[in-house]
């Protein structure tokens, strides 16, 4: 027997990831809250996904006691690995729920429901007819609140929330953890999304950014090392290997000194030395730790800590890992009238420092850690100049040989209770045009370069896994676990779910065609075998006469140079 079900709708938030094959922490709290509080009831959890492939799950839900939908995303993107619930799938899933206590938690019930970037995000009262309680504080304080007051609907306080310092909390965390062994991606490809702290110390310090809903937080609330460990140490007893701290608005400033006092307070780098030393005696295997969202502020403004913290995480995570900063605009009045974290030059500088430390490349065939850049579009003071500073910057970026991992493009989406609520998409609506146009530009002109640079061909890219397949295109994807991950398309059929090794050779704008490594040469056709850098069709030709190929002497016999001959295969 059920007693309650948690219906995963994903979550993304500008500080914590919840689709597959990330997990959020919501989710899991969820069912760590149950259990603290019941410790012998059932927690059932399915994906949206897998209630959309077979409906006949609500089945079950529908006999548990409580039937808890976590749903929001309120930074939309384009997703490989699932499909967030829509809005009307949100109301129709729930409307077919009838006699359990149906609760709403995440982004959705706390900010809104987000739809998609660019326009306003439905406000979170508008569920009140579908749902028994919306979970405006946090859910996992709400939903004990519930059981301590047996299920009384009416008695429950849907605003209560619990610190990230409590050792309920903590506790939670930690019995929340056996909810893994449930989600489809466990326990190969999933990676878990931990919490470190949460409420940007920008925000409390009186200055948020025009658009960020973090300041909804509050006061930040840092999270007890011991309780991020032994969370840590749960999963990976669990068989957990993927880790990403993902979830606090800037890792940097995990337990900072001076909060409150300045906008952008001390690094404390000892903790941070002691998170990550403690997570790989805890977790001495993890296969991924990576992490998310430094502020480039914090970085700028503390040059030695950041280049400590920075070493920090190179020496103990695993490649591949990327400081996502939402640099936001590179427009000195949009920054201005944004209350936006740094100028151009500060950025700059940010950005040197992560790959002064980052750019090494490490054994997977990616950088250890390398900035992504956010520009979100659609602010305060935003005039056609702003699209064009960006791409200078951008291309200044790239000009001064350093390197980037993503540049994530974003228009805004206005919640309740930020200053961009106001303004809500009257700016986009007015850039449409132009918001396009140096969208491509940006790609075509910084972002593939800027791929050839980071990932140049014949690049070997390990441990990706083959996620999909596309059938009119003839192309396998397959994607590293990891942060932002970089999609790789394999121009034939390769069975699906498989961990392999790929070359890269060729690039897009934001993906890059691969082959399987090492290459079987004596099993691609030509059009494949072509694709391979510096194999004209003469040799290429000669190549599929002489097959097949048994040695590296073979290979070199018929004049392919040693650079491509040593990756092949010669099965
Ligand atoms: S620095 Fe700005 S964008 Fe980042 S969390 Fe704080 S308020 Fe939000």
């Amino acid at each position: 027997m059920v007693d309650v079900v948690i219906i995963d709708g994903y979550t993304d938030e500008p500080a914590g990831l919840g689709v597959p094959p990330y997990l959020d922490a919501i989710q899991r709290y969820v069912a760590g809250a149950i259990w603290y509080e019941r410790p012998e009831w059932q927690v059932e959890y399915f994906t949206i996904d897998q209630i959309r492939e077979n409906p006949r799950l609500l089945r079950t839900a529908n006999k548990a006691k409580i039937v808890v939908f976590i749903a929001g995303t309120a930074v939309p993107g384009k997703y490989l690995g699932g499909t967030p619930i829509s809005y009307e799938e949100l109301i129709r899933y729930s409307r077919l729920i009838r006699e359990p206590i149906k609760v709403l938690g995440g982004p959705a019930a706390r900010f809104g429901f987000g739809v998609e970037g660019g326009r306003c995000a439905i406000p979170k009262d508008a569920l009140k007819e579908v749902f028994d309680v919306i979970a405006y504080g946090d859910v996992e304080a709400v939903l004990l609140d519930l059981l301590r007051e047996k299920l009384s609907v009416e008695r429950v306080n849907n605003y209560v929330t619990l610190p990230r310092s409590s050792p309920i909390l903590n506790e939670i965390a930690r019995r929340g953890a056996h909810i893994v062994i449930k989600h489809p991606c466990y326990p190969e490809r999933l990676i878990v999304e931990i919490e470190t702290y949460r409420g940007c110390p920008k925000a409390y310090f009186g200055r948020p950014c025009s658009f960020c809903i973090e300041r909804f937080y509050g006061k930040p609330d840092y999270r007890p090392l011991n309780g991020i460990l032994k969370e840590i140490e749960e999963l990976y007893r669990l068989g957990v290997r993927r880790i990403r701290l993902g979830r606090q608005p800037d890792l940097y400033a995990y337990q900072a000194i001076g909060v409150g006092e300045t906008e952008f307070p001390k690094p404390n780098v000892e903790a941070i030395a002691k998170l990550f030393r403690g997570i790989r005696r805890v977790a001495p295997n993890l296969r991924t730790l990576h992490i998310d969202n430094v502020n480039p502020g914090t970085v700028y403004h503390w040059k030695e800590e950041a280049r400590k913290i920075t070493k920090i995480i190179v020496e103990y995570h695993t490649p591949g890992d990327v400081a996502a900063m939402g640099l936001e605009s590179a427009d000195p009045e949009v920054i201005r009238r944004n209350n936006l974290k740094v100028l151009p030059e500060e950025a700059m500088e940010a950005i040197r420092i992560i790959n002064e430390i980052g750019a090494r490349r490490g054994w997977n065939g990616l950088p250890h850690l390398l900035p992504g850049i956010n520009f979100v579009y659609g602010l305060r003071g935003e005039t056609p100049r702003t699209y064009e500073l960006n791409l200078e910057f951008m291309k200044r970026v790239y000009n001064e040989g350093l390197m980037v991992r993503r540049i994530n493009i974003r228009q805004v989406m206005a919640f309740p209770g930020t200053e961009m609520w106001e303004v809500g998409d009257s700016i986009i609506r007015k850039h449409k045009r132009i918001f396009h146009i140096y969208k491509e530009r940006m790609r075509k002109e910084v972002d593939l370069p800027m791929l050839r640079r980071v990932i140049p061909q014949m690049t070997v890219l390990r441990e990706a896994y083959t996620e999909a397949y596309n059938t009119k295109k003839r192309l396998t994807y397959a994607r590293q676990v990891g942060s932002y991950p970089i999609l790789i398309a394999i121009p034939m059929k390769l069975p699906l779910y498989k961990e392999m090794n790929f070359i890269i050779v060729d690039h897009g704008y934001r993906s890059v065609t691969g082959l399987p490594h090492p290459i079987p040469v004596n099993k691609l056709n030509y059009k494949l075998l072509k694709l391979i850098p510096s194999l004209g069709e003469k040799l290429v030709a000669k190549l599929m006469k002489n097959r097949p190929l048994r040695s590296i002497k073979d290979a070199l016999r018929i004049g392919i140079p040693y650079e491509i001959a040593k990756e092949f295969s010669f099965e």
